[in-house]
């Protein structure tokens, strides 16, 4: 086993010009990002305000198909906020996914919720909206139009799905859930910017949708996010209180509420406008080097490469092989290709087994639990085969 490993590990670093170490995921850049980077150290607008915020968040909400793009600092205040404003409030149930990555339980826990963890489906990685109506006939039930959770007696507000590795979830069926027990739709679009469902970007179905620009994802600004919806109230709300609440006045400094100090530097927004630009050539990348994946791991007896599900059309941010535990080790898997160069993870620890979330109400875990041992993401940096 090892040695058939090695020799993956060694396809794997031709894929990508035979470069000593290839890691999971890092950024493009060109000269556009210098150009935009230059001009706002230049002109020394570098900070909470600038051209580039606004041109960032206009041409976001242009490539998703939402009314508005909010910008902020980082995609998990980008969560926290939609929540928030979503009406997320003190010992409410929020639904989410426990496989996620932690900051979508930990913008619930920042607004004193409690995350409630449910399983998720093998063809999207993402929630079973199936398996959550079950759960929800189980410890559920309605009174005066809002899902109590038997158990806890706490009001469950809203679901969280996050589209794992920019696989999108189905979202039509979640949509259905959400309707028939008063629930809030959030979703936690973090790794599916240029990923869509049934034709539609996701991030753009429910109240909110929340991206990330960190370092790591499809794009990045350095650190970033946004908040995106279709409502423009909410959306100017979100502005008002990610920048400290502030009443626009040409001196005086009034605010309104407790705000924050969420906004998005215009330095980064410039390194954002860049690399919107050639999103679409990334997600194109990406959608290759699944292919030329596919073809490795067609010969490989018991791993199978993830692909997005039929009504979903993913950007493919991180590649994703699922192992079959009976023939090969997952921490074996790992140990050689990182020994190798060619870096490697195992999807996340279940966030039910997490210290701060130990106690935290969760349904049946078993696809997750299976999941966990099978899971493993292989170099994904946009293809550069022949370059
Ligand atoms: C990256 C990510 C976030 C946001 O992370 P930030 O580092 O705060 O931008 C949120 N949820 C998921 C699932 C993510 O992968």
């Amino acid at each position: 086993m090892k040695k058939q490993w090695q020799e993956i590990t060694q396809s794997i670093k031709e894929i990508y010009g035979n470069k000593e170490f290839v890691p999971l995921h890092e950024p493009t850049f060109d000269k556009k990002e210098i150009e935009y980077v230059t001009d706002c150290i230049e002109t020394g607008w570098v900070s909470s305000v600038g051209k580039y915020v606004d041109e960032l968040e206009k041409r976001l909400a242009e490539f998703t198909g939402v009314k508005r793009a909010v910008a902020v600092g980082n995609g998990t205040a980008a969560l926290h906020i939609a929540m928030k404003i979503a009406g997320v409030q003190a010992n409410d149930e929020v639904f989410m996914p426990a496989l996620t990555f932690i900051a979508t339980a930990n913008a619930a826990s920042y607004l004193q919720a409690v995350p409630h963890f449910v399983d998720v489906s093998k063809e999207t990685l993402g929630i079973d909206p199936a398996m959550l109506e079950d759960h929800i006939r189980e410890i559920g039930e309605m009174k005066d139009g809002q899902l109590i959770n038997k158990q806890t007696g706490r009001v469950i507000r809203a679901v969280v799905p996050m589209h794992t590795f920019g696989h999108p979830v189905d979202i039509d069926a979640l949509l259905d859930v959400c309707e028939r027990y008063g629930l809030v739709l959030v979703e936690d679009a973090a790794e599916s910017l240029g990923s869509y469902y049934k034709g539609q970007h996701t991030g753009g179905f429910g109240l909110f949708g929340a991206l990330s620009f960190n370092g790591n994802k499809i794009m990045t600004t350095g650190g970033g996010g946004a908040i995106l919806t279709n409502d423009e109230k909410l959306a100017a709300y979100a502005k008002h209180i990610t920048t400290t609440a502030k009443i626009p006045h040409r001196w005086e400094y009034r605010h309104d509420e407790i705000g924050f100090n969420y906004r998005m530097p215009n330095i980064n927004a410039a390194l954002g406008c860049a690399q919107l630009e050639k999103l679409n050539e990334f997600v194109a990348q990406k959608r290759q080097l699944t292919k030329v994946y596919q073809a490795l791991f067609e010969q490989i007896d018991g791993v199978e490469l993830f692909t997005e599900p039929a009504f979903g059309t993913s950007n493919y941010w991180l590649q994703t092989i699922i192992i079959d535990p009976a023939k090969h080790n997952r921490d074996e898997v790992l140990d050689v290709l990182n020994q190798g160069g060619a870096m490697a993870r195992p999807i996340w620890t279940p966030m039910d087994e997490l210290l701060p979330f130990k106690d935290c109400p969760k349904g049946d875990l078993s696809v997750t639990n299976e999941l966990n041992k099978r899971v493993i993401n292989i170099p994904s940096s946009p293809f550069t085969r022949g370059e």
